[in-house]
């Protein structure tokens, strides 16, 4: 597990952020919020699919007036993202669990003290959302879109906030480039303890956002950094989760489910490795208890890694070995052996 630097606990909702509140997940939906039908049904699609926190876009009156209806038909915590007018933020505050502003286009600094008055009557908290792409004039002009103009903004609005005795804030420091939003949030890691927000903005389709994410969202989770994040892709809702509780699965920041080893295949294979490690991870999908398991094409490695995996299959040739905690259980026709293995994992996941 990752050792996390020690962060203030903050409440969006019932969901705890920062402190030793897990790491949650969390997207936005892409419907026109006005329509209260479809962004209830898209926030239910992301509930289903394990989002924690969900943020709608509020971009005009009809959307915020919307909020209330759409609070009232789901059980996330819902944020409101607000950009340009502050008279949105004050009609969401009434209702959301969080408003997200953006500094660098909110205007005048007295809008940000009415987002903070609306906010601390309802007590809810507020993220100030630092983007690379839209910082104030005065940071942008002095620093240019970088990691140090982003501190500046971020560093600057949180010591407004604090003035105003409002503390109840989470920050995110978002540019479209990997290099720095990491540099960004390591820089401001150390200057407060306020939760942190990742997220690599706009950062593309499927697989590019899937690698700029993991690099990003990865390094900052390994350094300890990191409280809630977004992954951003350009794409279906569901990705969004998916990706992001892998990220948190595979850089040890969140046990859940299988972490599965398999071999990448060479000319010694002796099964279709590749079908039984794809029905695999369908078969087990529905499991969240943190097992590691191992499915290897050959006995080169297979005995040396089922013997730290609790559930493996070792295949041969036409056949192969199912094993749990190192132990031979089962000596297989191929055909067999995922049946088996499913069953062994299915039991071990009942026990833990
Ligand atoms: S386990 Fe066997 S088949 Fe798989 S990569 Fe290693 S040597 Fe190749």
């Amino acid at each position: 597990m990752i050792t996390r630097i020690p962060t203030k606990k903050i409440y969006v909702g019932n969901v705890a952020v920062g402190g030793d509140a897990p790491i949650s997940v969390q997207s936005m939906t892409y419907s026109q919020t006005a329509d209260v039908a479809e962004t209830v049904a898209q926030i239910n699609r992301l509930h289903f699919a394990g989002c924690d926190i969900v943020r709608v876009a509020v971009p005009d009156m009809e959307d915020a007036l919307a909020l209330r209806a759409i609070k009232e038909q789901i059980s996330l915590p819902l944020i409101a993202d607000i950009h340009f007018n502050y008279k949105l933020a004050l009609i969401a505050a009434e209702v959301v669990d969080c408003v997200r502003f953006n500094p660098g286009n909110i205007g005048d600094k007295s809008r940000i003290k009415e987002i903070v008055k609306a906010c601390q009557a309802r007590n809810i908290p507020v993220r100030i959302g630092v983007n690379a792409g839209s910082l104030e004039k005065e940071f942008e002009n002095k620093y240019g879109q970088s990691a140090e103009g982003m501190v500046a903004s971020a560093e600057y609005n949180i010591k407004y906030l604090e003035d105003l005795g409002f503390t109840d804030i989470k920050v995110s420091l978002k540019a479209s480039d990997v290099q720095r939003t990491v540099e960004a949030y390591r820089m401001l890691r150390p200057k407060n303890s306020y939760p942190f927000h990742l997220g690599v903005t706009e950062a593309g389709t499927l697989f590019h956002a899937t690698v700029k994410s993991s690099i990003g969202l990865g390094a900052l989770l390994l350094d300890g950094i990191g409280d809630t994040m977004r992954v951003s892709i350009t794409g279906e809702l569901e990705e969004e989760i998916n990706v992001g509780r892998a990220i948190l699965k595979d850089s040890g920041a969140m046990p859940d489910g299988l972490n599965i080893i398999s071999c990448p295949t060479c000319g010694r294979i002796e099964a279709d490795l590749v079908s039984a490690v794809s029905e695999i991870e369908k078969r087990t999908a529905h499991i969240k208890t943190p097992l590691n398991v191992s499915v290897m094409g050959c006995v080169v490695n297979a005995i040396g890694e089922a013997a730290h995996a609790d559930v493996a299959i070792a295949y041969g040739k036409g056949k192969g070995l199912v094993m749990v905690k190192g132990q031979v259980v089962a000596n297989l026709d191929e055909g067999e052996l995922v049946d088996r293995f499913v069953h062994e994992v299915e039991l071990m996941a009942a026990k833990s």
